[in-house]
């Protein structure tokens, strides 16, 4: 295992620029409109440690090959790291540290005691068999032992891991300590510990968010049209949960392409891409479109599900949505964002509208630690509570200062986020 220099510059790059790059801009902005110390700014700005592991893999022919794999914390101040592990071609050192402050700020404006992490492998699951990637898991799970536990980093599921990768992950720890540690991991299916509703979490809140903001605008759900980009986990539930309450989803797509009707598309019939890939523009609807074409729909609401970087100065002038809701994380890049505060589109940032994953994940330790398992219902009431408090926070200094969602949501988490490294202080 490697520590990388955490302190290290990471190279520059143009737009679509780097999450860190994008997660750093955010940051300072935020800074800007509150009175933080300028040293926990500095902290802040860069990760605790950054750990490197190779993980070496004995594929089904019997060849070896060795794989990258990273663990960024970032910062701890309010409890132990926490989030998501990516098994993708694009995973980088760059990546995961920017990924790890969106956690910290995620955690913190869900006021959940968790600070944030995030991992990888550089590796597309794809073009491994399923036993393959539980033998990668099994050792990536073991690299990494020294720095997670249950205690101290909670990693869960991300872009291409799932609950069953975390239960490889859970059983290779716990086998290694010699004690059932289903609190190492969260996401994982519930007959091992995992809770009801994790799954659909992170789109679910995707879907409350995107109701608060109907309403908080007075938007009739009946008459408001909405797009979504990746009908994976976030994007599908998203678009169901509004669907149900009454929205009409006019389009979906996966990463082959998208479906339109102007109608309003049955989003309960169309098998998600995690259920049958490439199933969403096998669908018989009345028109298919490109997902450059559907992030430019004239839509009321667009929901980027899918990547990072989907949302950038090429494209940010022939949006037409009146409000975006971030599911993925990190889909708009700091110019785009700009372009569209000039514009007037409302962007609700990921590390609330999607905060929903963590949120369950949060409950999913508690019930964990109490040996307890929660029913659906009160993970679904619960986290409906939490966020609308999440909400209701963020609109206060929305409506406060003449600030953009994204900026109100940095404002509150970097207030709680700072405020406890005041109380702490600086050790030694
Ligand atoms: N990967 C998810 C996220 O980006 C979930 C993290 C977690 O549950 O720890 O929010």
């Amino acid at each position: 295992m490697t520590v990388s220099d955490p302190t290290a510059k990471p190279a520059e790059s143009a737009d679509p620029e780097s999450a860190v790059e994008t997660a750093r801009r955010q940051l300072e902005r935020a800074a800007t409109h509150l009175d933080v110390d300028a040293g926990i700014v500095e902290r802040l700005r860069h990760p605790t440690s950054v750990y490197r592991v190779t993980v070496p893999l004995e594929r089904d022919d019997g060849s070896r090959e060795m794989y990258t794999g990273y663990r960024a914390h970032h910062d701890s101040g309010r409890g132990p790291y926490k989030g998501g592990l990516r098994y993708h071609p694009d995973v980088s050192e760059e990546e995961c540290i920017g990924l790890s402050m969106w956690m910290t700020w995620k955690c913190a404006v869900m006021d959940i005691p968790f600070g944030g992490g995030k991992g990888g492998v550089v590796v597309d699951p794809k073009e491994l068999s399923a036993d393959e990637r539980e033998r990668l898991t099994r050792r990536f799970a073991e690299e990494l032992r020294p720095v997670i536990g249950p205690m101290r980093d909670i990693p869960a599921p991300d872009m291409g891991t799932d609950p069953q990768t975390m239960a490889w992950f859970m059983d290779a720890y716990s086998m290694q300590e010699g004690e059932t540690t289903p609190g190492v991991v969260t996401g994982k299916p519930p007959v091992i510990g995992g809770s009801y509703g994790r799954e659909e979490a992170p789109g679910r809140s995707v879907g409350i968010v995107t109701r608060e903001a109907m309403d908080y605008y007075d938007w009739d759900r009946e008459e408001t049209t909405v797009a979504v980009q990746g009908f994976g986990s976030v994007g599908a539930n998203a678009a169901r949960y509004l669907d149900d309450l009454g929205a009409s989803v006019v389009a979906v797509s996966d990463v082959d392409g998208g479906i339109y009707d102007p109608d309003g598309l049955d989003t309960n019939d169309v098998e998600d891409h995690d259920e049958t890939p490439g199933m969403v523009s096998g669908y018989d609807a009345p028109e298919t479109l490109t997902n450059d074409e559907l992030l430019e729909l004239d839509v009321d609401v667009l929901i980027p599900a899918a990547i990072g970087n989907v949302l950038t100065a090429e494209n940010a002038r022939d949006v037409s949505a009146d409000i975006i809701v971030e599911g993925a994380n990190g889909p708009t890049t700091s110019s785009a964002d700009e372009i569209f505060e000039e514009r007037g589109i409302h962007v609700i940032p990921d590390i609330i509208a999607n905060a929903g994953g963590v949120t369950v994940s949060y409950f999913e330790w508690l019930q964990d630690i109490n040996r307890r398992k929660w029913r659906l219902e009160r993970v679904n009431e619960e986290l409906e509570t939490e966020m609308l408090r999440a909400w209701n926070a963020v609109r206060k200094e929305y409506e406060a200062r003449d600030v953009t969602w994204r900026d109100a949501t940095y404002i509150v988490a970097l207030e709680r986020v700072a405020d406890v490294h005041e109380t702490r202080g600086l050790w030694p």
